[in-house]
């Protein structure tokens, strides 16, 4: 490993100084799962580290202004044990409980995992399904982003030079909304997603589907929604046919690669069968508040 200077910057105003003077030879430290990782492979080699395990502006997890704002440096653990998380974000701490192990859990930050661009990342199905957004701040000041937009194929981001992802941002589910999580795996714990998926709902007072959202990972280069599914199931029943068919749909959309885990038309039937239990068990559970979601 080529040697490094570390800094860990007191105020986002210093780090935001630090990383220009860098000049592009800097990199942040989050929970250092996946730089040290990459540092040790070679991969990465930056000449200078600037912790942000524990910068005041990215820790917080509070509900305000109509969104759950989430500091981008809240560890796994921090998410899973947060009431606020569990009230309206219910699949995102599900998701964190899924990661990995307990020690990679107390350093792993949402950032971290988001940042790095993986379509297996496991926070990030669950920050789609919800339309999260990304709180941007850099040399030109604040910005935000669609979650989306911020992730543009493994491990390439759209944060420009000296830009810190500060914060993300959930909108509020309405009144209802029920979300789930699942991962799946070859085994089940510290095993990287085979395919995993997310799901939030809400049943309209005629019965019939309101908003209907789908995230699958590691499916696809980038985290994605099945918006065909999405599209299919708004405004109809709950049936069993429909049901079906909006997982076929999902298993249609996505375009996963064949690699050490699974073969991709393994994984086609995977997020088929899968996307299927997402929503029986949304449809099911739609509408009354028990199971930790928004009443
Ligand atoms: C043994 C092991 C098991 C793992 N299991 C899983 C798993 O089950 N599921 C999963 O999804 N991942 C897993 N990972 C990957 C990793 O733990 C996660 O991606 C984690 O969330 C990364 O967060 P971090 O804080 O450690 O990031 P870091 O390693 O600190 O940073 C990762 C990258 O993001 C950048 N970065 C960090 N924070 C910011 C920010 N706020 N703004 C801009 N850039 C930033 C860093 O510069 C770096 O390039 C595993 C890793 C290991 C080593």
């Amino acid at each position: 490993m080529i040697p490094f200077d570390y800094l860990k910057p007191a105020t986002l105003e210093d780090l935001l100084e630090g990383l220009r003077s860098a000049n592009g030879e800097g990199a942040l430290l989050a929970g250092g799962t996946d730089l040290h990782v990459k540092m040790r492979l070679g991969l990465k080699s930056p000449r200078l580290l600037f912790d942000i395990s524990e910068l005041a502006a990215a820790r917080n997890i509070v509900e305000a202004e109509g969104s759950l704002r989430i500091g981008a440096c809240v560890t796994m653990s921090e998410l899973m044990a947060s009431p606020l998380v569990a009230r309206l974000a219910p699949s995102l701490a599900e998701a964190a409980r899924s990661m990995s192990c307990r020690q990679i859990r107390n350093r792993a930050t949402l950032g971290g995992n988001i940042v790095t661009a993986s379509p297996a990342a496991d926070s990030v199905p669950a920050l789609l399904a919800a339309d999260a957004r990304a709180l941007i701040v850099g040399p030109g000041g604040l910005r935000e982003l669609a979650l989306a937009e911020l992730l543009l194929g493994p491990g390439r981001t759209a944060l420009g030079p000296g830009e810190v992802l500060l914060e993300v941002l959930l909108p509020l589910p309405e009144a209802g909304h029920r979300s789930l999580y699942f991962k799946v795996g070859r085994r089940r714990a510290q095993a990287i997603s085979v395919i995993s998926l997310a799901g939030g709902l809400s049943l309209a007072a005629d019965g019939r589907i309101g908003s209907a959202r789908i995230a699958l990972g590691a499916v696809a280069p980038t985290v994605m929604r099945a918006r065909q599914a999405e599209r299919f199931l708004e405004g109809e029943l709950p049936s069993a046919v429909n049901l079906a068919a909006a997982a076929a749909l999902a298993g249609e959309e996505c375009s996963p690669i064949t690699d050490v885990r699974a073969s991709g038309a393994g994984r086609r039937l995977l997020v088929e069968a899968w996307t299927h239990r997402l929503l029986q068990q949304l449809c099911a559970t739609s509408g009354d508040d028990a199971g930790g979601n928004r009443p």
